[in-house]
This record gives C-alpha cells, structure tokens and sequence, in this order.
C-alpha cells in the first residue's frame, strides 16, 4: 500500500539486532540470524532437551523418565546465547516490543499443536515491576501469539503474591523456595480454569523455578495440564 511504502521511506524496518535496514519489519539481518541457534529433533517429547540420536518413537531424555516435570510438555524456540539474550534484553528494557511479533511467530507452531480450546496464559510480572517497566514482556508475546493462532490469552488469570526479588545469585533450591509461593488465581477468572489446557508463556526458561511455580498455581486451581512456551532456553538448564 501507499501508505506503508511512505511510512517505509521515513522510517526504515531496522535490524532488531544491529540496527541496518531490513524489509521485515519484526525480523533480524541475515547475518544476525546465523547467531540464532533454533531447537529442532532429536529432543526429548517431554522437555525437548536435545537428543543424541534421532527415533522413530517417542523419546524420553533419562532425566524426563526418571523425575518427569510438572508440565505435560516444555517447547522453546531458540537456545539462549548471546544473540538472543541481546534480544530479550531489547525486548524487556529497550521498548523494542515489535521483537514480541517475531517471538511470537517462532512459538505459533508449538502453541497451534495444543488445539485451539487452549488457553494462553503469560508468566506475570509483579504490579510493581509493571509500572517502571510499563509492560510485561511474556504477556505482550501471549497476545501476538493469541492474534497468529485464535487461541485465548488472558493475562489476568495468574497474580504476583509479593514482588520477588531478583533471583540472580540465588540457588535452585532458594529460587524455588522464593518463588514457591508467589502465585494466586485471579477469583474472577478462576472458572476458565476447570478442565483446561494452560500453554504457560515465558520469554526465558532459566531454572524453571518461576514457571513450576505458576503451574503448580494453575493446576491447583482446576487446571488439567500445563505446556510451557518460552522463546528461549538456557540449555544447560533443568
Ligand atoms: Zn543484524
Ligand atoms: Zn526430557
């Protein structure tokens, strides 16, 4: 259109990376995305930790079958590096919010493979967080995704108990113990929980600690299972 092609010529699509002009407006250069490392199979059906050897069956990686997680499943799109933790960065503190578009597309697949009943819930912020930040990074991911796939999205169902402080420097076990007890169901929202399929979005999955806490909220509450999208993962995470 018109329009577009005016508004391309004032204000160029722009790396969300490095910055040069791209045609994409939510997309990265080309040589940026050779740093983003995506999870493809073999991985584990449960978590999708990578695998060493591709099957024909379902796979379980040894931890899965042994001390299977919370959650039905565990999908992210991305390895968490340099590039996309870069990317993340900009996402949460730079206001570059057109990187949850791009997010959100590279988490549609997982999401749609969930049935369309199912309900997309982000992993909230702290009320306190949201006013300095103004947004909240997995909710505004949820809603792009919601928009791609025609699945629900409601960021209100999930509370923040207490503001957690900030969990670097922190074990797995104090992580967890902090954010154990973090979470309560919205009273007004809790019926769309009886029976329902939760895909619980996050942008990075880090211990996990945070996002088993909101599914062990959520599954209390009535919910049946819990899939959780992050964008990226650390890999050498649990
Ligand atoms: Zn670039
Ligand atoms: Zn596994």
């Amino acid at each position: 259109m018109m329009i577009n092609k005016i508004i391309d010529t004032i204000l160029p699509s722009r790396c969300f990376s490095c910055g040069i002009i791209v045609s994409d407006p939510f997309a990265l250069c080309t040589s940026c995305w050779q740093d983003v490392k995506f999870l493809t199979p073999p991985y584990c059906d449960i978590c999708a930790m990578p695998l060493p050897f591709p099957s024909e069956e379902a796979q379980k990686c040894g931890k899965c079958l042994t001390d299977p997680p919370i959650f039905e499943r565990i999908r992210a799109a991305v390895q968490y590096n340099d590039m996309t933790g870069k990317m993340v960065m900009r996402l949460k503190y730079a206001g570059q919010i057109g990187m949850a578009v791009l997010m959100a597309r590279q988490l549609a697949k997982y999401a749609e493979q969930e049935g369309e009943e199912a309900l997309l819930v982000p992993v909230p912020l702290h009320w306190t967080r949201m006013l300095r930040r103004t947004y909240n990074q997995s909710a505004l991911i949820a809603q792009h995704l919601s928009t791609i796939t025609g699945q629900k999205y409601d960021p209100f169902i999930l509370k923040r108990r207490v503001a957690t402080k900030s969990l670097k420097g922190m074990s797995g076990k104090q992580r967890g113990e902090m954010v154990g007890r973090a979470f309560e169901i919205n009273k007004a929202h809790r019926a769309k929980l009886a029976g329902a399929t939760i895909i619980l979005i996050d942008d990075v999955l880090t211990s996990g600690a945070t996002s088993r806490a909101c599914a062990k909220t959520l599954l209390k509450a009535g919910a049946k299972n819990i899939i959780l999208l992050s964008w990226a993962r650390v890999m050498s995470a649990a």
